[in-house]
């Protein structure tokens, strides 16, 4: 009977605890999270801020979970160092806790730039963060998000739905400049601007300070703008913390691969923390979606346990939103990152789409304004090559909105 510990309470750790329970009553098993409450959903953060949900809602699992499974908990007392010659992970409050195979899903945090007063504005991960957010715009007339990524947007959304005044400062000339490309950001841009959602893009934020009850945001074009509170979402980053000095590879997540192995005996990671290799460019990358959390914790728990599970590293980053009611869908690469990639799109209004091919091979998408494409599109992404037939389909016609009529391919003006 081996000894199977889990460092972390996010989607990653919950799935492989079932994997392992899927397979093995008889391992024993123990779960250690920072955070003293039972495993919730980030992605449902936004959902909780603006109402639509209830703050229990946001938890995905009940403390009966863990017993019914028959895993030990320790709550509240993260893991500080992973010691691979003694097979032992040590916690913050000084226990040691043996274990014969161990699965780091520690997840990410949200990262501040180092910004004079930064350190004193509001982030949003975890549950405990989205009731602080809750509670402190409450009585907030106007909010200002540093960050127009995927995380950024979201809040943007979920206040502006509280009739909150939105101000959105970004860095890059465009919103969600990681997952969208121009001509797609350009429409969700509008949509913003038209929702009364005022940007400051291709700007920074140089210093925050305190003004009475609210903030001054001091921005690179010399303008200072002022909001009751500030929300940084400003970009994140693996919590790699407790393998450092370990000799575990990162850079920066944990290096794993197909089967969520890392470069230790007997330690594996999945979710957000772990890197798995990039099937074209061969290159390392975090896959920070709930989905590849649950997958790569799935095979992760069958090998703890002994199975032989295997996940390739799925070019599908998919993420779907929907900011101001214009739903919007990223997948993959949606700007060609370098020669032998080529592009196909259309657009008509405020619906736009773009394929991206490398050779024989589906690799991005982008959906504007019609997202119902993104489930069949990532399951083509996942092959190595698309059949002729499904291809010349895919680059002469829409097969799932024909009446669109043929895609454009990019050298013509897009209209
Ligand atoms: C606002 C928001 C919206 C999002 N929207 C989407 C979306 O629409 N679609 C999508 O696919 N993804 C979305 N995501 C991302 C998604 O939530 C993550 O990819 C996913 O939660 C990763 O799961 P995980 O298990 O790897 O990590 P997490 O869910 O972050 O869980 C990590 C766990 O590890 C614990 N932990 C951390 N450090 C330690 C330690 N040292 N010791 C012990 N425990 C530790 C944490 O307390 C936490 O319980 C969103 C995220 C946010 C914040």
């Amino acid at each position: 009977m081996k000894h199977l510990v889990i460092t972390g309470n996010g989607g990653a750790a919950l799935n492989a605890l079932r994997a392992i329970r899927s397979v093995s009553r008889s391992h024993n098993i123990t779960l250690i999270s920072g955070e003293d409450c039972p495993a919730y959903s980030p992605v449902l953060t936004t959902h909780y801020l603006c109402g639509t949900i209830s703050y229990r809602k946001m938890f995905i699992c009940n403390r009966d979970f863990y017993r019914s499974h028959g895993v030990k908990t320790i709550l509240g007392d993260g893991a500080v160092a992973v010691e691979p010659d003694r097979q032992r992970v040590v916690l913050a409050g000084g226990q040691a806790v043996p274990y014969d195979e161990l699965l780091v899903a520690t997840g990410s945090s949200v990262t501040v730039p180092p910004i004079p007063g930064a350190g004193e504005c509001l982030t949003l991960w975890s549950a405990a963060d989205a009731r602080r957010i809750k509670g402190v715009s409450q009585n907030a007339s106007t909010v200002a998000v540093v960050g127009a990524g995927l995380i950024g947007l979201q809040i943007v959304d979920a206040l502006w739905r509280r009739k909150k005044k939105m101000i959105v400062i970004e860095m890059q000339d465009r919103v969600l400049p990681r997952v969208m490309d121009a001509a797609g950001a350009a429409i969700m841009q509008e949509r913003l601007e038209g929702a009364g959602v005022q940007l400051r893009l291709g700007q920074q934020v140089w210093e925050v300070a305190q003004r009475g009850g609210g903030k001054g945001l001091r921005l690179s074009s010399g303008e200072t703008v002022e909001a009751d509170v500030v929300v940084f979402a400003t970009g994140v980053r693996p919590n790699t913390g407790l393998l450092e000095g370990s000799g575990v590879a990162l850079s920066p997540g944990v290096t794993v691969d197909e089967g969520g192995r890392t470069s230790a005996e007997h330690i594996y990671a999945a979710g957000d923390v772990a890197q798995g290799t990039h099937p074209i460019t061969g290159r390392t990358q975090v896959n920070a979606t709930w989905t590849n959390a649950v997958e790569g914790g799935w095979v992760a728990g069958l090998n703890m346990a002994g199975g032989s599970g295997f996940s390739r590293w799925r070019p599908a980053r998919v993420n779907i939103l929907s900011p101001l009611g214009l739903p919007v869908a990223s997948l993959g690469e949606v700007d060609s990152p370098e020669s032998g990639y080529d592009e196909l799109v259309r657009r008509n209004g405020s619906t736009y789409r773009k394929l991206v091919f490398h050779r024989h091979r589906l690799v991005g998408a982008v959906l504007v304004g019609e997202v119902e494409a993104a489930g069949i599109l990532s399951h083509l992404m996942d092959r190595e090559t698309l059949s002729p037939v499904v291809e010349a389909r895919l680059r002469q016609r829409s097969p799932f909105h024909a009446a669109n009529g043929p895609w454009e391919p990019l050298q013509q003006e897009v209209v």
